[in-house]
């Protein structure tokens, strides 16, 4: 049985996990990474912001760096979706198993757990949207507004949490807020949107066409350099819910709440990248999943679960 015992499983196999991954296989542990290949920036072919990657297609950034996890012998990969995650309440300490993934009709034991499994974006249902999303509609300035090379930018209102975008955005181009009878600006958001030289859209929008031309319900078409909007998240997975793991709630989603080290509520259960944090980039999920990876090295040595 003991040679069947993962040291860690980790459900998510891009950015974070691989990254943790690394640590791990460093360290000669027994890792199981599990992925189904749906990373959340797969609409999109170039990825800024991250040093020495900068522009890179990010499907080629984690070929690569899967590449470089598998050559670790002890890591082993599995090209499918977890379905279900949980506690082996009989745990034998002998064995050390506490965990069992079941894939498919396969069952995996492991003494840990990572969960990187991401978060996917619900969009706003405006014609046209969906195929442009990662291309010429984004929500990250910082990922992608300098790309725009301060050409007119605008930004769909999805609730009065679209002004954090509009004040935002004027620092990569000319902004113009689409209400799209989303929220109306009081006074006071109104002259803040003044002074940082924002305007405003009032007519509905009927689609987006061309690069990022937006049809208005009054029967104008304002052509825009990009769109950003306000994307909402959910967990990728229904693993942490499963394990009924604790939550931290915020304005646009929900992530699975961790401590300084990356453990969930569930001892034994780490979380890390966008399921554990509400600021997404790759940049962040590696250095999540680095950290991770270290934290779940030294629970194995030092922690009893
Ligand atoms: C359109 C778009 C463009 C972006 N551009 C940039 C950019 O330019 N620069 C930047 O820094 N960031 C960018 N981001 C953000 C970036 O994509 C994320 O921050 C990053 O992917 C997070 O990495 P992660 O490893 O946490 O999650 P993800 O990359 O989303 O990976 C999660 C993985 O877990 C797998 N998974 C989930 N559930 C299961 C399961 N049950 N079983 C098996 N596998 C599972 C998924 O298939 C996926 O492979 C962009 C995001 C979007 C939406």
């Amino acid at each position: 049985m003991r040679d069947n015992i993962h040291d860690v499983i980790i459900i998510g196999g891009s950015y974070a996990g691989l990254s943790a991954a690394m640590q791990l296989g460093r360290a000669r542990r027994k890792v199981l990474v599990i992925d189904d290949g749906l990373r959340r920036n797969r609409f999109a072919s170039h990825s800024h912001g991250f040093l020495t990657q900068d522009g890179v297609d990010p499907a080629v950034l984690a070929a690569t760096a899967r590449a470089q996890v598998m050559k670790y012998p002890t890591v082993r990969w599995v090209s499918a979706r977890a379905d279900t995650a949980q506690r082996i309440e009989s745990a034998n300490d002998a064995d050390g198993a506490a965990f069992e993934v079941n894939v498919g009709n396969e069952r995996h034991v492991s003494r840990r757990l990572l969960l990187a499994t991401g978060v996917k974006d619900i969009l706003p249902e405006i014609v046209g949207l969906q195929q442009r999303w990662g291309k010429s509609v984004f929500h990250c300035p910082y990922c992608h507004g300098y790309e725009l090379n301060q050409g007119q930018i605008g930004v769909i209102a999805g609730s009065a949490i679209s002004m954090h975008h509009a004040l935002m955005l004027p620092d990569w181009g000319p902004t113009t807020l689409l209400l799209n009878n989303a929220f109306e600006p009081d006074a006071e958001q109104l002259k803040a949107l003044a002074s940082r030289g924002a305007s405003i859209e009032q007519s509905p929008i009927e689609a987006i066409t061309g690069h990022a031309d937006v049809q208005l319900a009054d029967g104008r078409t304002l052509p825009f350099a990009g769109l950003f909007v306000l994307a909402h998240f959910e967990l990728a997975s229904h693993i942490p819910q499963q394990l009924n793991l604790d939550m931290e709630h915020g304005p646009i989603g929900s992530v699975i709440k961790t401590d300084t080290v990356r453990e969930t509520s569930m001892p034994g259960v780490f979380a890390c990248g966008d399921v554990a944090r509400p600021m997404a980039s790759v940049a962040l999920a590696v250095g999540d999943g680095n950290l991770a990876g270290a934290s779940l090295h030294r629970s194995l040595m030092f922690s009893a679960i």
